[in-house]
């Protein structure tokens, strides 16, 4: 998997004082995206374990305390990404336990195949569907068009 930006301290993208990773792929070519530059999966930067570190350590840093991680990009669900997602979220269970994941993807939660579907028992939020440019709203919170959705899948909706 390649990303795109990784923000240690981050008030915008999720709720509360989190980190957030921009995945490099996707394949949905919404008309009006904001990240055209990270459909290619090739672009970006290689996430390697020393990346996969820095999440860790930021996330338990206890001088700063971040209330979890957002994934958005690109799209983590694109299916290159979705092992390396994987292992990363195992990790936070692991070694970051309580910290949430809110994760953005352009599909919708009933399209999700079986090898997606096995990221949603550790995600705690998930945002999902294309943005639709006809459907876009600068006032919806965590979401960029109105039939985008946060499914609250383990934690109590704000
Ligand atoms: S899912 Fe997100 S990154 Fe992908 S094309 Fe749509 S808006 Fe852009």
């Amino acid at each position: 998997m390649n990303y795109h930006q990784y923000y240690p301290l981050d008030v915008v993208n999720g709720p509360g004082t989190r980190a957030t990773l921009f995945v490099a792929g996707c394949i949905h070519q919404c008309r009006g995206c904001y990240n055209q530059s990270t459909w290619d999966p090739r672009s970006g930067h290689l996430f390697d374990k020393q990346m996969e570190d820095q999440i860790i350590n930021d996330l338990t840093d206890t001088r700063i305390r971040r209330r979890g991680l957002s994934l958005s990009g690109g799209d983590p669900m694109f299916p290159g990404n979705l092992a390396a997602i994987k292992q990363l979220l195992l990790r936070i269970k692991a070694e970051a336990p309580g910290k949430d994941v809110w994760l953005w993807t352009g599909y919708r939660l009933d399209e999700l195949n079986d090898e997606q579907q096995q990221l949603l028992p550790l995600i705690d939020v998930l945002v999902d569907g294309k943005f639709e440019q006809g459907l876009a709203d600068p006032m919806l919170t965590f979401r960029g068009s109105s039939n985008q959705v946060i499914h609250y899948l383990h934690q109590a909706p704000e």
